[in-house]
């Protein structure tokens, strides 16, 4: 038989590595994001969706495009590492579950999704596709509440926002989720994207920066 190597997440200042469980993410958690999408983000509840753990990747590697795409879209966000179990917690008490916080690019197959949103379908194969989750090292402790979020591609910055326009604070987040599902350490959450998303082409290098947090950085193949 086989056996599976653990998908493993570095830490920063440290030789332990984070291995990763689950891997949910909100959507729609920044107005601006969510009236470029064509929501409305004082009616609609941020929600929902997963990628398989097997879907993230360090930062620096060299990606192969992915295929079934002409719109790949890059999204910068905070993650937070989840290192402790909990289930239908408060929000007041979500900070205990957190073990650290990271830089992460949702990327996304935006024409595969636009297409799902129409058909009523299931946006599987637009989020949770191979190599779909770049997560930059992990920074041990809660974090930040504000302070620049940022992408760019090549050197030109297509996304500039601050943590402090969250809808919903990481805390609200953890408490809502835990509600769905019971969290446990391993499990990543990735809160929503700044407005300013959009495409990448072969060739490009991606690179999401949080204030006080590792970069996270990929490169498409040609
Ligand atoms: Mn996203």
């Amino acid at each position: 038989m086989f056996t599976l190597e653990p998908v493993t997440i570095a830490i920063d200042g440290a030789t332990a590595r984070f291995p990763v469980r689950r891997i949910y993410c909100v959507g729609r958690n920044y107005a601006d994001h969510a009236r470029e999408m064509g929501a409305d983000p004082d009616r609609e509840f941020p929600f929902f969706f997963s990628k398989p753990a097997s879907a993230v990747v360090a930062s620096g590697a060299i990606l192969p495009f992915p295929s079934r795409t002409d719109n790949l879209h890059h999204e910068i966000e905070l993650v937070v590492a989840i290192g402790a179990t909990g289930e239908n917690v408060p929000a007041a008490e979500a900070g205990a579950l957190i073990f650290g916080h990271a830089a992460g690019l949702d990327l996304t197959r935006r024409d595969l999704q636009a297409a799902a949103k129409a058909a009523g379908e299931p946006w599987d194969m637009a989020k949770g596709f191979d190599n779909s989750a770049p997560v930059g090292a992990i920074v041990q402790g809660p974090p930040p509440r504000s302070g620049r979020i940022s992408l760019s591609v090549d050197g030109d910055t297509r996304q500039d926002a601050d943590l402090d326009r969250l809808i919903w604070s990481v805390e609200e987040i953890i408490a809502g989720l835990s509600t769905w599902v019971a969290l446990a350490p391993g499990d990543l959450i990735f809160t929503g994207t700044p407005s300013g998303v959009g495409p990448i082409r072969r060739g490009e290098t991606v690179r999401g920066e949080i204030a006080g947090v590792p970069a996270v950085e990929v490169t498409f193949a040609t």
